[in-house]
């Protein structure tokens, strides 16, 4: 049968065009995590430009021989606060403003943003500061190191007002280009966590949100404001210290994300406590809710644990200090909260990742996905503690760490 001349090229040509014509990069791995639950041994993850072509054991040629490592999909933290920084008194400093330059400010973020990504985290949510906008869109650019970066601007807070005040503060953010809202939907822990929307708020914010395409965040530690929130249309509930049976099950039951945070934000404020001390509500008193809240979150989690449907986030609400220290929260709830080692890799990865509603671009070492990966020296989902040696890091195809594992 003749084969015309223009099939014929055709078919010559297909192949690279679907490689998009970019150079591909071979990463050979020792074990493969793929962030989902599976595991594979001596195999090859095969890249194109920024992306992952498929993970292929019978490729023995490598660009990057990283056989003794673990490679897994580069950690996803769901809370942070990039701005957060100590000024060079040695000071706090949580919110732009003040006498500091924006530009000081922003230069601040990107430190903490760099260190996040040189320990693993090629993904963050600051929620947060409108300067975050700048930051993020200048490492998407992709000249600055950083994870990529999902913002909710600053956080929508019940001085913005009524329903329709809250409306309009969503619709603002939005028009500011935030890619998720963040609302404050209880007092803060150092307050005691109790609710501060009426559940009508929380449906209007949220319920704009929704209306905008936009995922709706909140803040709330106490079950009356959790459950509001879960109501009114939350698609995640941050902190929850004070979370009872009852609301675990309604988050399970509507499908809500859960971000506890149980340790890295506690842990890092009783470090660095007098460099805290003194500002806005980091008083005495302040800090002995924040000792107490952390064996009620503890036991949170380990409810939370019991719940197999309760899709449990990682995130750190990382601010000043806490950068480059992420997977600290996720050894404590393995070490102490009990979590099973694999469970915790797929949450701060994929199950994180689609939390985000990024499931399909981030999160998973599978073909068509972003490559975000990193190389570990040791295996996390048999040592967890593996993720303090993370000696490589990718992210979309390109490395920006690569260094020797250290004698151990
Ligand atoms: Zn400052
Ligand atoms: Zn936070």
């Amino acid at each position: 049968m003749p084969v015309s001349r223009r099939a014929l090229v055709a078919a010559l040509v297909v192949p690279s065009l679907a490689l998009g014509q970019a150079p591909t990069i071979t990463v050979r791995a020792g074990t493969v995590l793929d962030g989902r639950g599976a595991v594979a041994h001596h195999t090859t993850i095969v890249i194109a430009g920024s992306r992952i072509v498929r993970v292929d054991p019978t490729v023995t040629t490598a660009t990057y021989d990283l056989h003794t490592l673990t490679v897994m999909p580069g950690g996803v933290d769901t809370h942070v606060h990039l701005t957060s920084h100590f000024d060079a008194d040695g000071r706090a400093h949580n919110d732009p403003g003040g006498a500091e330059p924006l530009e000081e400010t922003v230069l601040y973020a990107e430190e903490n943003a760099y260190r996040a990504l040189m320990a693993g985290i090629t993904t963050v949510q600051s929620i947060g500061s409108n300067l975050d906008r700048e930051l993020r869109d200048a490492i998407a650019r992709g000249t600055i190191p950083g994870p990529r970066v999902i913002t909710s601007l600053d956080w929508i807070t019940p001085a913005d007002g009524d329903a329709d005040a809250l409306r309009r503060a969503v619709r603002q953010r939005v028009a500011a280009r935030a890619n998720v809202i963040k609302i404050l939907g209880s007092k803060s822990i150092r307050e005691g966590g109790g609710p501060n929307l009426t559940e009508e708020q929380l449906a209007a914010a949220c319920g704009e949100a929704k209306a905008l395409g936009r995922r709706c965040v909140v803040h709330a530690h106490a079950a009356e404001a959790a459950r509001r929130a879960v109501l009114g249309g939350a698609t995640s509930i941050e902190h929850g210290v004070l979370l009872d049976s009852a609301t675990l099950d309604l988050i399970t039951d509507h499908g809500v994300f859960f971000d506890p945070n149980l340790y890295l934000v506690f842990q890092n404020y009783f470090d660095n406590k007098p460099r805290f001390l003194g500002i806005e509500n980091y008083t005495e008193e302040g800090f002995a809710q924040m000792h107490r809240a952390v064996p009620l979150v503890l036991e949170v989690f380990k409810q939370a644990l019991r719940r197999p449907k309760l899709r449990i986030v990682f995130g750190t609400d990382a601010v000043a200090g806490a950068f480059g220290r992420n997977w600290e929260e996720l050894i404590y709830r393995v070490q102490v909260g009990g979590q099973a080692p694999m469970a915790a890799v797929v949450s701060a990865t994929s199950l994180s990742a689609r939390s985000l509603a990024l499931g399909d671009s981030i999160g998973a070492i599978a073909p068509g996905l972003e490559a975000d990966l990193i190389g570990v020296d040791g295996n996390p989902a048999e040592d967890i503690t593996a993720l303090r040696r993370v000696v490589f890091v990718m992210k979309g195809g390109t490395v920006v760490k690569n260094v020797a594992p250290q004698p151990r």
